[in-house]
């Protein structure tokens, strides 16, 4: 299997490496590649955006033709991780005119609802799908604001989405690639049920093929 990660900037190495270990717990093998141009994200299988700052991204996926392969892997209904910029660069409004975004998720973003950096805090969140709380880490995080009806939201932080599932598309305004947990990697990209069996990757070996 293979899974791209867009390495416009943000935590690339840190994605690749969570999307690894979480194949590993179903007993899969991952090939991670980086995503700087078009042509790639054709071939892959799994998709990760990252967090950063989402008008740099959504400038540089446009600039490079990387947009529209994001947008056909999305119809074609594949995973798609989407964290923290990457959330905002999927969403239908931004409410920023510096950032364009893909309109692939039926979500309006404020941009840095969390505050700036030096309001990045960490807190644990329930998920719908995982028994135990995810270590949240936000960093200028944004939030959800309204959503489409096709849109669930998978967990709140002070009454306000920051873990949301359309379709192929799992996206957060936490980082889960900065934590030691790929929880939320399994369940974006191999649709795991880890509702009653909290983080016992050997138990689910092989599992999903
Ligand atoms: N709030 C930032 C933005 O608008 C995203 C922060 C992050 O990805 N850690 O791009």
């Amino acid at each position: 299997m293979k899974a791209g990660v867009i390495a416009v900037q943000g935590d690339v190495s840190e994605h690749a490496a969570a999307i690894r270990r979480a194949g590993e717990a179903h007993g899969v093998d991952v090939e991670t590649v980086s995503i700087r141009r078009s042509g790639i994200v054709p071939d892959c299988d799994l998709l990760a955006i990252p967090g950063g700052e989402s008008t740099t991204i959504s400038r540089q996926v446009h600039d490079e033709g990387i947009a529209p392969e994001i947008r056909a892997h999305v119809e074609a209904g594949k995973p798609v991780l989407a964290t923290c910029a990457g959330l905002i660069v999927l969403s239908r409004d931004a409410k920023d005119d510096r950032v364009s975004t893909l309109d692939l998720l039926d979500a309006t973003i404020d941009r840095n609802a969390f505050g700036r950096q030096a309001d990045s805090f960490r807190a644990p969140v329930d998920v719908v799908g995982l028994e135990d709380p995810f270590p949240g880490v936000f960093i200028r995080a944004p939030t959800v604001d309204e959503v489409g009806d096709g849109v669930e939201t998978l967990s709140t932080w002070e009454s306000r989405p920051v873990a949301v599932r359309e379709g192929p598309i799992l996206a957060t305004a936490f980082h889960p690639e900065l934590t030691d947990d790929v929880r939320i990697h399994r369940l974006a990209f191999f649709d795991a049920d880890l509702a009653t069996d909290a983080d016992s990757p050997e138990d689910d070996a092989g599992e999903v093929a």
